[in-house]
């Protein structure tokens, strides 16, 4: 983290626009509340408090008695630990925004009868127009280094720290898309940070790596196609774009390409539909996709059944193979095991060379541990590094995302990492002691979408249908052992590849679209409180 000298008004910000974003999409509060927060801007963050300024005492008691227990789960998924609000009444007559400059004009507030965190904070004590929402039931389990009440009441008068905000949420998932795009390539749509010098090495990925170097120096020339295949998480994507980054180095002439089998499908259905120019916008989409030198296509499997894009796909492979073009694919199974494609195709994929790569053992996860947090400059003990290699064995997106929420309770606690903070931290956030059952996800998912049951394992396509009943996938996959097989059954007998499909979507869209990483951790926060309500 960069920000750690953010001051306290830009924290409240980020933190309440990120807060905001939350409590925005959740069905259970009306209009009428959303309208309350309309009338809130935040001030300032102080150690685990957040001063909100309110127009009037009344605006205070409607957020407190109406949405103290939204209020605080949303602050609390925002920030990534206990949050409380301070009041601070300023009339609308007077400038909202004058963190550091506390009058005595601000109305008194009456109650005080919860002061004991805020006295840790002299902007706080000095104001008494300060009132705190409750600590509802929900909050009651969070272990005690995500509420730093204790040490701040016990510390002393200085001012606590600042809270850094959870950086996927507060600084990334404020502005996702943009940060997110700023990665990519516009021209090439490669990930500039997925390189060969960022993938580590293993038993597992070895070969799959030795044979991408090859492809991408063009010294593989016999290995085209090259399908890379192997389970989510494992570095195909990865690889894909550490090939594509690699040809440029070498040769920054060369015209390479990224692209999901997603989106190459989106275009050419967007090419096909564009009205009374059909054969000019394929024309266009053609001469994008045949002028290439290295194509690099992800995600291979989502391409089954689609008849039409799948025979487009056809065309392009072969005029780029017969042009001796580098085709590289990555796909979650082997080609053989393809569902959907036709024979020509998957022979046409076997003819180069097929690699795998498999889930990494436990001294490459430690090496992969330790690579990432170098890069995010972060001083980790390896015991600490040790625990996660030995929790997450299956998927290096997991492995990353342990990391990322270890580094990040230790900053938003100002706690040096250690192993008891990573086992806690580990413990809340991984696991549940709840049973939780498909059809309580379903239920939920459905409730909090203001859909049905029956709408989730249905057969209706509508957007918003669909959405609900991916993400209730993507949970089930998350929250539950069943297999993909098993989870298709329960969501209306649908086959394991749309499961699939589903999980992975809501995995990418979670990277860029703050509203789906909404979704889902709310989502998980009411699971993990009420399974079934
Ligand atoms: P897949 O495409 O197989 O689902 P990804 O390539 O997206 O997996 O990898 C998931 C995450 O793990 C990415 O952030 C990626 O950079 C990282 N990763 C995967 N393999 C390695 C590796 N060998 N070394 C370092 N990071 C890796
Ligand atoms: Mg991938």
């Amino acid at each position: 983290m960069t920000d750690e000298h953010i001051d306290p008004s830009e924290q409240a910000t980020r933190l309440w626009s990120a807060t905001l974003a939350v409590l925005q999409h959740s069905p259970s509060l009306t209009p009428r509340a959303k309208g309350w927060l309309e009338g809130v801007t935040p001030e300032a963050v102080y150690g685990p408090t957040i001063v909100l300024c309110v127009v009037s005492s009344s605006t205070q008691q409607a957020l407190q008695n109406e949405l103290n227990e939204p209020l605080l789960a949303a602050l609390r998924m925002a920030s990534g630990q206990d949050m409380f609000p301070a009041f601070k009444i300023v009339p609308a007559t007077m400038p909202m925004r004058e963190p550091t400059t506390p009058t005595n004009s601000y109305e008194q507030q009456s109650d005080h009868s919860q002061p004991q965190h805020l006295q840790s904070s002299q902007f706080i004590a000095e104001e008494t127009a300060v009132n705190v929402v409750s600590k509802p039931q929900l909050q009651a389990s969070q272990p005690e280094f995500a509420s730093p009440r204790a040490q701040n009441t016990a510390s002393s008068n200085a001012l606590p720290q600042p809270v850094q905000p959870m950086p996927e949420m507060a600084e990334e998932r404020a502005y996702p898309v943009e940060q997110n795009k700023a990665l990519l390539d516009p021209l090439t749509h490669l990930n500039k940070n997925a390189t060969f010098d960022t993938f580590v090495p293993g038993d597992s990925n070895r070969f799959a790596r030795t044979v991408a170097l090859a492809v991408a120096e063009g010294s593989g020339r016999d290995f085209n196609p090259l399908c890379i295949y192997g389970g989510s998480g494992l570095g195909k994507t990865h690889l894909l774009n550490a090939i594509g980054n690699y040809a440029l180095v070498k040769d920054d002439s060369v015209k390479v390409r990224y692209v999901t089998s997603e989106e190459f499908t989106n275009e050419f259905i967007e090419a096909l539909q564009t009205p009374n120019q059909a054969q000019g916008q394929i024309a266009d989409f053609n001469k994008r996709y045949r002028e290439v030198d290295v194509l690099l296509i992800d995600d291979i499997q989502f391409l089954g059944g689609k008849e039409a894009t799948l025979e487009q796909f056809f065309h392009t492979f072969n005029a780029l193979y017969q042009a001796n073009k580098r085709i590289v694919i990555a796909s979650d199974v082997a080609p053989k095991n393809l569902k959907g494609f036709e024979a020509r195709l998957i022979s046409r994929f076997e003819s180069g060379l097929t690699v795998d790569v498999k889930p990494p053992d436990l001294e490459t996860r430690i090496a992969i541990l330790r690579m990432m947090a170098t890069m995010s400059r972060s001083n980790i003990p390896n015991d600490v590094l040790d625990l996660i290699a030995e929790r997450f064995t299956e998927n290096i997106r997991e492995l990353e995302g342990a990391l990322t929420r270890v580094t990040a309770v230790a900053s938003l606690s100002n706690q040096p990492v250690s192993r008891a903070l990573a086992e806690q931290t580990l413990q809340d956030f991984f696991t549940s002691d709840v049973e939780i059952k498909p059809t309580d996800i379903i239920g939920q998912v459905a409730k909090y979408f203001h859909l049905t049951f029956d709408d989730l394992v249905g057969r209706a396509r509508t957007k918003n249908v669909a959405l609900a009943r991916q993400v209730a996938m993507y949970l089930t996959r998350e929250m539950t052992s069943m297999s993909l097989v098993d989870i298709g059954e329960v969501f209306g007998g649908r086959d394991h590849t749309t499961v699939m499909h589903a999980y992975t979507r809501i995995s990418d869209e979670m990277q860029e679209k703050q509203e789906i990483y909404n979704y889902v951790m709310e989502l998980t926060v009411r699971l993990k409180q009420r399974p079934s309500d």
